[in-house]
């Protein structure tokens, strides 16, 4: 087998997860595409699961032509029954599932106070219950096999609350919990259970982001990483069985040592906020761009700082009620 344009050439025959069956949901775009490829690249045969028919397609025949092993199953992991579907077909497919790696997953950027529940709703259905049914319907597989592995991609904003993810946050922080009782269920009966947590990924979901948030579109290009390294990380998780793998590496332990410092770290998070959004300004519009981001939020820490002006009628019925009591 010659060498190809993705890399999938002779080393797919004696690479790691040689015949190993692997399925990815949110296989289609991003950190799923990407995981797919790598695990191709590494021999194992790929189940590619997410709603987009002709981009899973495609990927699944850039890997077969290469030489590697594909199948593209179009599901939305929002419908249990869409996904018991296929994964049924999967294993029929491949007789097995070694691995599942959980990547679909939506943001909508919003403040929490302004934030629409819907939206809320529509990011936990597939981020938190879509993961929850690809678990359900592997599970009993990975059971009776003896063995599997199953990552699951939350996020460093499944740590940390950071603004304007509140909702986003959310649901991770809610799949990181979900994660961490699975593994203990799943202690002791062959089945590996992982978290990986990365930060700011150059993807189509924070492109996307970037253009329908105000807030974020100054956050600057130079803060996402690499998609490879998300890559990387899956495949180690899978291969050594890691509890949890950040990207960057260490990054969840900075924030378990920030948390003993609630305060503080909310005001250096607010303060370092700040910052991104003068330097995302910066690199778009030049200093004149800058110095106007400056000045609005210089003006919003001197309100901060000013005792809030009590309206007299306000004040007076505050004085009325504290009598009463
Ligand atoms: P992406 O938008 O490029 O890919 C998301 C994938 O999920 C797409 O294939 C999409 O089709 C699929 N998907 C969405 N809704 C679906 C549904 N209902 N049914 C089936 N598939 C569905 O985004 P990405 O950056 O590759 O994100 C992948 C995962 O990584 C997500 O869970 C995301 O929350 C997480 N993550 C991303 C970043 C980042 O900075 N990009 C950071 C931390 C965590």
């Amino acid at each position: 087998m010659a060498q190809s344009s993705n890399g999938l050439n002779e080393q797919g025959a004696r690479g790691y997860f040689r015949d190993k069956a692997v399925l990815i949901t949110g296989a289609s775009s991003g950190i799923g595409e990407d995981v797919a490829l790598g695990f191709a690249r590494q021999g194992a045969r790929v189940a590619l699961v997410a709603r987009r028919k002709d981009k899973l397609e495609d990927l699944a025949s850039r890997i077969n032509l290469a030489g590697g092993r594909a199948v593209a199953v179009s599901c939305d992991v929002t419908k249990r029954a869409d996904l018991d579907s296929a994964v049924e077909l999967i294993s029929r497919t491949f007789n097995r599932i070694d691995i599942l790696v959980n990547s679909a997953g939506i943001l909508i950027p919003s403040e929490v106070e302004k934030m629409n529940p819907a939206d809320l709703e529509k990011m936990m259905n597939v981020n938190l219950y879509g993961a929850l049914h690809a678990i359900q319907a592997v599970v009993p597989i990975m059971r009776r096999q003896g063995s599997g592995n199953i990552v699951n991609i939350a996020s460093l904003a499944g740590r940390r609350g950071m603004s304007p993810l509140g909702g986003y946050c959310a649901t991770k922080f809610a799949m990181v919990g979900l994660t961490e009782a699975l593994r203990m269920e799943l202690f002791n009966t062959g089945i590996r259970v992982s978290l990986v947590m990365p930060g700011v990924i150059d993807t189509p979901m924070t492109t996307d982001a970037k253009l329908s948030s105000e807030e974020l579109s100054s956050l600057p290009n130079f803060f996402k990483l690499p998609v490879r390294w998300v890559t990387w990380a899956v495949l180690a998780a899978a291969t050594f069985g890691l509890a949890e793998v950040d990207v960057p590496p260490g990054a969840a332990v900075a924030e378990k040592v920030a948390a003993l410092f609630p305060g503080m770290t909310d005001a250096a998070l607010a303060v370092g906020s700040s910052l991104m959004k003068v330097a995302g300004r910066f690199i778009s519009q030049g200093p004149g761009g800058a110095a106007e981001e400056i000045q609005s939020e210089v003006k919003k820490v001197q309100s901060a700082r000013e005792p809030r002006k009590v309206a007299p009628e306000e004040a007076h019925k505050a004085h009325e009620h504290k009598s009463a009591i």
